[in-house]
């Protein structure tokens, strides 16, 4: 699955002082470093008015809060590190930066700022010559619908070629999340039954019991579809729902992902219900008459001969009743079931992927309770449980992206098929739907999920 390549010898960040860099990229790079994999120059960029020593004040505080030790690899981070301050929008500011850079011929540039900036950031570089045999870090999200999408796709294709386009999507970062594709694929026990012959019907939940916490401005213009369902639950799908890659390496897969956004039908109004929690709109930045979603419910159907007809039931919201990120994949039921306790229960055979808190992959099956009748119960069993890795998800992909490895970040073509499924119902839907914190969200969701006995709890 890797396309090793020659290994960048610098490492850029513009967003500097923003929150993404305080809460994952300086502990990211500590443990880069931690692990022998970051001994190059390491430069922030932002507009603070910052000196280098601020930037290392900073650097400390995020890892300590992030429960890093400061140990002798955060020392060697704030060796690494120097800071360059100034507008984006002044050449200036590049011409310093390429000062920092030192001769530094392959940089990797992350641009860890708003999209709004990508353009102007992209300009910059090109404008110093710094996107010469440079790789280029995006953030999620990638636009706010399919026009916007292109456009971005068209800033970054102007300085940087296709391959050295690293776009992120943290999720796929999560070991987690990676064993979904391991699992499916290092065994052949379920590839006969992954088919719309065998699975009735599969729901994902991502929960957070948790609010907008000071973000409200930036929900504002996301939502719960744009920031979870679109991309982190797509790929989710995505990767479940492929056909085996037909080799090995970082295009097969890319390819077999794609043609599932691919096969996706796009929403109709009636797949998708919104929600949004009590007390939203008293949240700092947020709209008075907001009606932005902080919960999204949706049924998606992949019109493919290996998914014809099953429905995917998704979900995700904030200040839900638990944080927790689950999939389960439930199997039709016997077409005849002799024994009257089994055919009294409705509940399916299952196989159940918990994402988080923890990981575990469970399998739910009938078994016969000791005892002369032919009576028994559906009991769960753990194949696998284990707490989440402590490497986590940033630090892998800045990694990878420093050597050039594409496995795990999206490609162009998925970003604009994904788009496309959603694009209609980011504006035709019915108004958000009012839960009360704590709960499961709108009861309206309940009606998507009816037909095949609701949501699981
Ligand atoms: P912030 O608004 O917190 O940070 C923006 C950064 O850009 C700051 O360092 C700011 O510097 C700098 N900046 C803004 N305008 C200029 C300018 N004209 N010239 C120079 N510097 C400028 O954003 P986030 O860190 O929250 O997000 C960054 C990106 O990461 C976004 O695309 C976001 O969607 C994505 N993301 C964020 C997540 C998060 O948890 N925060 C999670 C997933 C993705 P200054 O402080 O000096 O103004």
């Amino acid at each position: 699955m890797s396309t090793t390549n020659v290994h960048a010898d610098a490492f850029v960040f513009f967003g500097a002082s923003g929150d993404l860099a305080r809460k994952q990229i300086f502990p990211a790079l500590h443990a880069m470093v931690a692990a022998g994999e970051l001994d190059v120059p390491v430069v922030g960029v932002a507009h603070s008015g910052w000196t280098v020593d601020d930037l290392r004040d900073r650097a400390k505080e995020s890892c300590l809060e992030n429960g890093m030790k400061d140990d002798a690899d955060l020392k060697k981070l704030l060796k690494l590190l120097d800071y360059v301050d100034g507008d984006y929008k002044d050449a200036g500011t590049f011409d310093a930066l390429k000062k920092a850079l030192k001769g530094a011929s392959r940089p990797t540039h992350y641009l860890a700022i708003p999209p709004s900036l990508f353009g102007t950031v992209i300009d910059g570089l090109r404008g110093t010559g710094l996107h010469k045999d440079a790789r280029v870090i995006v953030e999620k999200p990638f636009g706010r619908d399919l026009a916007s999408a292109g456009k971005l796709d068209e800033l970054v294709d102007r300085a940087f070629p296709e391959d050295a386009i690293f776009r992120i999507d943290h999720y796929l970062g999560k070991d987690e999340i990676m064993n979904l594709l391991y699992f499916r694929f290092a065994n052949s026990i379920f590839e006969p039954v992954w088919n719309r012959d065998h699975i009735d019907h599969i729901e994902i939940t991502v929960a957070e019991d948790f609010g907008v916490q000071g973000r409200g401005a930036f929900y504002e213009s996301a939502g719960a579809l744009r920031d979870v369902v679109e991309n982190h639950i797509f790929q989710v799908v995505a990767l479940l729902g492929m056909e085996p890659p037909s080799y090995q390496g970082y295009e097969a897969v890319q390819q077999a992902k794609e043609s599932v956004f691919r096969a996706m039908r796009p929403l109709a109004r009636e797949d998708l219900v919104r929600g949004q929690f009590d007390g939203y709109k008293d949240e700092e930045g947020v709209a008075a008459d907001s009606d932005v979603e902080t919960f999204a419910a949706v049924r998606l159907y992949i019109d493919s001969w290996r998914w014809s007809g099953v429905p995917w039931l998704l979900r995700t919201g904030k200040k839900l009743a638990v944080t927790a990120g689950e999939v389960v994949v439930f199997f039709k039921r016997p077409p005849q079931v002799l024994f009257e306790d089994a055919e009294a229960d409705k509940t399916p055979n299952y196989l159940r992927f918990r994402l988080s808190p923890i990981s575990e992959i469970a399998l739910a099956a009938r078994v016969k309770t000791p005892g002369q009748e032919f009576t028994g119960t559906q009991q769960e069993f753990v194949l696998h449980t284990e707490s989440p890795l402590e490497r986590a998800p940033y630090e892998r992909l800045l990694s990878d992206a420093m050597k050039g490895d594409k496995a795990l970040f999206t490609s162009r073509g998925s970003v604009e098929a994904a788009w496309r499924v959603v694009n209609d119902v980011l504006t035709d839907h019915a108004a958000a739907l009012p839960y009360a914190p704590g709960t499961w969200g709108p009861k309206a969701a309940d009606a998507l999920a009816a037909d095949w006995g609701g949501w699981r709890e």
